[in-house]
């Protein structure tokens, strides 16, 4: 159930960069994922496909970057990757280590249809206002 908060998380995030941006649609998420992330990217997509719908981001992929592990030795200062079932330094086998890598979520970018880069583009706060002085 981690995963729903997490996802509507990331569609607030989406929702209020495409209003932003003017966007018509938002067609892709790139999120990351740090290997030790918690987070299963089977839920997130789950998830995403119904609490989108009816959205801006309503039928938009997700695209799920993967970044490995690194931690470091508070000993001896060795970084190191994971690729082992245990998490002490290779070098000196001190049990001190730190999680440098590896434990982000995060939105990375944001793919959008509309009128984005468009130097004659009125923002979504302008349309408002031009709409209030017409009444
Ligand atoms: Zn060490």
């Amino acid at each position: 159930m981690h995963e729903l908060s997490v996802t509507q998380n990331i569609l607030s995030i989406a929702l209020e960069h495409g209003e932003r941006a003017g966007a018509r649609r938002i067609t892709v998420l790139y999120l990351v994922i740090g290997q030790l992330s918690t987070i299963v990217d089977d839920s997130v997509q789950f998830y995403w496909e119904i609490i989108a719908e009816g959205t801006l981001a309503a039928g938009s992929k997700l695209h799920f970057r993967r970044i490995p592990a690194e931690l470091e030795c508070r000993e001896c200062g060795t970084r190191f990757g994971l690729g082992r079932d245990s998490f002490d330094c290779p070098t000196c086998g001190s049990e001190r280590v730190q999680v440098i890598a590896g434990e982000e979520f995060y939105v990375e970018a944001i793919e959008v249809e509309g009128d984005i880069d468009d130097t004659n583009n009125t923002p979504a706060a302008e349309q408002e206002n031009q709409e209030n002085e017409n009444e």
